[in-house]
């Protein structure tokens, strides 16, 4: 609930409205899993909330730290038994935490592990958000960005997501700009619409993975809805609202997007607009099949890209020792308890 609800809530218990203040930072500045830790409060409130609200709270099912860099991969259970898994990074410019959206996602990227298993259910906005205040509590450190790329598409879930943007965001809470948020999308052309004119503070971070329709179509489903065209005409869109610099992911994929003359012709599509792309050597999937380019290749590609004046970056793996990819922990405590 937002402050405002809150505050209608203790309204209609006939409670001062300041209670709802300081419930709400009880929650999500000091985090508290329980109504009886909240110490201000008188009793008899703290026993009403006991009956009548909850916390949404997670148990942890494992958690696995990378020995090659310190990554956190936890994969939480759901109070319905669901799992979701978020990964805690540690960078140079501080630490961040990638969350999920969805248990499970519809989009069918084939590449991507997320999917595989089909969709289940849209998480609430409760527990997008406590993918953000299980390792604060956890490791005692700071999170100082987010980003919107563990399962599931987040445009897909649309109102759940602004919920949670916006308790994230509340200076009584978190109080997170959404400046440190990026979300990624395969590409929700209507979404991306409605994003720029709300004109959040947000990095949009689209997974393009293709320089035309032929391979788009053939590895994104999505783009049978919305061809690239379509898509970077909202892109331009977003950038010309909010003046948002646009990440592009792209995925290179051995034999598959990868050769010198797609990566002419994606230098071609992005001529001229607020971007950067970010190339992401692809993590195996087995039921893909697919195997990432090499090395040299990638280089190749990337400076491809900077001679057509686009910035362009390999992402660094981190966690590669941990099943910190998106999905690869879900789909292994699946196979391992399909009785869930
Ligand atoms: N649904 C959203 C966010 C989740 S995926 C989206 O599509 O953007 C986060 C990023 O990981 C996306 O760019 C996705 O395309 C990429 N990804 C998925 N599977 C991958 C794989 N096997 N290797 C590399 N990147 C992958």
């Amino acid at each position: 609930m937002t402050v405002p609800e809150l505050e209608g809530l203790m309204k209609e218990w006939g409670e001062p409205k300041f209670r709802a203040g300081q419930i709400f930072q009880w929650l999500h500045q000091k985090r508290v899993l329980t109504f009886e830790a909240m110490q201000n409060l008188p009793l008899p409130l703290r026993q009403k909330l006991l009956e009548r609200c909850r916390i949404t709270a997670f148990t942890v099912e494992r958690k696995l730290i990378s020995a090659l860099d310190g990554t956190i991969k936890y994969l939480y259970r759901l109070p319905d038994g669901e799992y979701v898994e978020s990964v805690f990074m540690r960078y140079e410019h501080g630490n961040s935490v990638c969350i999920s959206t969805q248990v499970g996602c519809k989009m069918g990227c084939s590449f991507c592990a997320s999917t595989k298993a089909g969709f289940v259910r849209h998480l609430t906005p409760s527990e997008i958000l406590e993918q953000v205040y299980a390792p604060l509590r956890d490791t005692g450190e700071p999170v100082d960005s987010l980003v919107l790329m563990g399962i599931g598409e987040p445009l897909d879930n649309y109102d759940n997501v602004l919920r949670f943007l916006e308790l994230l965001n509340d200076p009584k809470g978190l109080n997170m700009s959404l400046r440190h948020v990026s979300l990624s999308t395969c590409g929700l052309v209507d979404k991306i619409y409605d994003l720029a004119d709300r004109n959040l503070q947000l990095t949009l971070s689209i997974s393009l993975h293709a320089s035309n329709d032929r391979v788009r179509d053939e590895i994104m489903p999505i783009n049978h809805r919305y061809k690239i065209a379509e898509l970077l005409k909202a892109c331009q869109y977003y950038t010309n609202k909010t003046h948002r610099r646009i990440s592009y992911e792209y995925s290179l994929i051995r034999g598959v997007n990868d050769t010198p003359e797609q990566a002419e012709e994606l230098a071609k599509l992005l001529k001229g607009m607020l971007c950067h792309v970010n190339l992401i050597p692809v993590n195996y999937v087995e039921e893909a099949g697919f195997r990432s380019t090499g090395r040299s290749q990638i280089y190749a590609f990337q400076k491809a890209l900077q001679q057509h004046g686009i910035n362009a970056t390999i992402r660094r793996t981190l966690g590669a020792d941990i099943s910190a990819a998106c999905g690869q922990l879900r789909r292994t405590a699946i196979r391992e308890h399909p009785a869930r």
